[in-house]
């Protein structure tokens, strides 16, 4: 749903359907000042002066390392006349913190988030730092819809049932079309429509640079009803970084070998292929225009305003005059063996399994005790509430559930269980960075983004054990809670039938 007030430059073209709405991505590197910092900020003047650019989005921590805060140049880019995007990311901070940072966020008027999980921590100050992630993105979100509303926050904090003054943001979140696996793709459409259940404003795609791909996100929005504006990411790599992306070394980045292939060759010009790279990224904008798409978020290294006045004059003059099958043909660079959801927008390939004997026998189980028409769920209930009374009877209960759980589910007792939310894996362990609301969008060619080529997604696992569940039912509205800490290490089987588990707080929203 549109937000109700303040408008500005960004949301005011992002909810006017006739308007092409154009953001930049900006990247602050380690360090509170220097030269990267100075060609951001004379970006940021230049976008100013040609007013085509609505928002300059923020990143936050981009990589898993260590960089100037988003907020703190955000401040400095709102005191310049332009909105800025504050990418919001979990990776960093708990949930206090979260919070801490939106209180943060509205003091200084920044209210443009883009709400997203982030890339695992990787290497600070004495080696690698601690993953948090103790919210995942449609969390947040759900956290950021608490805020706009009046109702106070609740919980067991002091001040809790004091009202807040209405929060107004503006909460985007991010989508990737670019998986190449069927299991990899349905998650990511899965969790599109669980955050957008959970109060996204706008969704932004993940760089790629298949255009059936594309297109398919489009199809899947529209198929599902989904209105909220679709803004597509074209991204302008140098050589340097698209060798990276090719090498599979950035998360969740599908680079071709045919593109590279073809900046290999570019690069032999005197530019060194500069303008055929910003060529093809004025293409790609046309071509995305008139696909449907109701802006785009741009991005690269190496960009200098200039570059990019260039690049949004020749998308204007292509858009205008040229064949535009013909122009997103010339940017069409698909990955072999590519599972496309819609025929429409491209081969369809991978059929679904069948749901594995194991996932079969776990959920007669879980069925049998845990459904209030189970055959022992009387049976169940009554001793877990029974020996919730007694110390040394909990103790042992536990004891039990803990040796039960660890050798068949790998269960790190948090004392909240999701198992039968994910086929019956336990997110816990199996995901590095706990996702309990479906994958984040780190994963390449199916492997997780923290073991490439070592470890299956823990998503990737959860859809093959029942695929044709997880294809039947997409939506997956409202996500699941956060994990609430006290209950570490406690029985969840008991907690679930005392009423403490996450079962309890889905019905009783906070
Ligand atoms: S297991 Fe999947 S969801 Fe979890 S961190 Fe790895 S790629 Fe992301």
């Amino acid at each position: 749903m549109e937000p109700s007030q303040a408008p500005d430059i960004f949301r005011t073209s992002l909810f006017n359907p006739q308007e092409f709405t154009i953001t930049f991505e900006l990247v602050p590197g380690r360090g509170s000042g220097g030269k990267r910092l100075e060609g951001i900020l004379s970006f940021a003047e230049e976008a100013k002066k040609d007013g085509r650019i609505k928002a300059l989005s923020i990143t936050d921590n981009p990589g898993g390392h260590p960089a100037l805060a988003p907020t703190s140049l955000g401040i400095e880019i709102q005191s310049m006349g332009l909105e800025p995007l504050i990418h919001f990311s979990l990776k960093d901070k708990n949930r206090n913190m979260a919070e801490s940072q939106l209180f943060e966020c509205h003091r200084h008027g920044l209210l443009n988030l883009l709400v997203l999980g982030g890339d695992y921590p990787r290497h600070g100050f004495h080696g690698q730092a601690m993953p948090v992630f103790d919210l995942d993105s449609p969390q947040l979100l759900r956290l950021i819809d608490r805020l706009r509303q009046t109702p106070p926050l609740g919980g067991n904090v002091p001040g809790c049932v004091m009202p807040l003054p209405s929060m107004d943001f503006l909460a985007g979140c991010v989508v990737s079309p670019f998986k190449t696996m069927q299991s990899e793709q349905i998650f990511q459409y899965a969790k599109l429509l669980t955050k957008v259940c959970s109060g996204a404003h706008f969704v932004i795609s993940q760089l790629g640079f298949d255009m059936a791909k594309y297109q398919e996100l489009l199809f899947f929005c529209r198929q599902h009803t989904i209105t909220l504006p679709l803004l597509a990411s074209v991204f302008i790599p140098s050589m340097k970084v698209a060798e990276i992306m090719c090498q599979g070394q950035v998360p969740g980045i599908l680079f071709p070998e045919s593109l590279m292939r073809l900046m290999q060759e570019e690069a032999t010009s005197p530019d060194k292929g500069e303008e055929a790279r910003l060529l093809r990224g004025a293409r790609m904008v046309a071509a995305l225009k008139h696909m449907g798409y109701a802006g785009v978020h741009l991005g690269g290294n190496n960009l200098t305003f200039s570059k990019i006045a260039f690049l949004l004059d020749q998308a204007e003059s292509i858009a205008a005059t040229a064949n535009m099958e013909e122009i997103r043909h010339q940017v069409n660079f698909p990955t072999p063996s590519t599972w496309y959801m819609f025929p429409e927008s491209g081969q369809q390939r991978d059929t679904p399994h069948k749901p594995s004997a194991l996932f079969r026998i776990n959920q007669q189980i879980h069925d049998s005790a845990f459904l209030p028409t189970g055959l022992i769920f009387p049976l169940a209930k009554k001793i877990s509430l029974k020996v919730d009374h007694n110390k040394q009877a909990r103790r042992l209960y536990t004891f039990c559930e803990h040796l039960i759980k660890t050798l068949f589910f790998h269960c790190r007792m948090c004392g909240d269980c999701t198992l039968a939310e994910s086929s019956y894996l336990c997110p816990q362990s199996g995901c590095p960075k706990r996702m309990i609301n479906g994958p984040c969008g780190g994963s390449l060619h199916g492997f997780c983004e923290v073991y490439p080529q070592e470890r299956l997604c823990f998503w990737v696992r959860v859809y093959h054990n029942n695929p044709a569940g997880h294809l039947g039912s997409l939506s997956h509205c409202p996500p699941l809670p956060p994990k609430d800490w006290s209950l570490q290490g406690s029985s969840s089987w008991i907690n679930y039938f005392a009423g403490r588990d996450h079962n309890k707080l889905l019905s009783d929203p906070q």
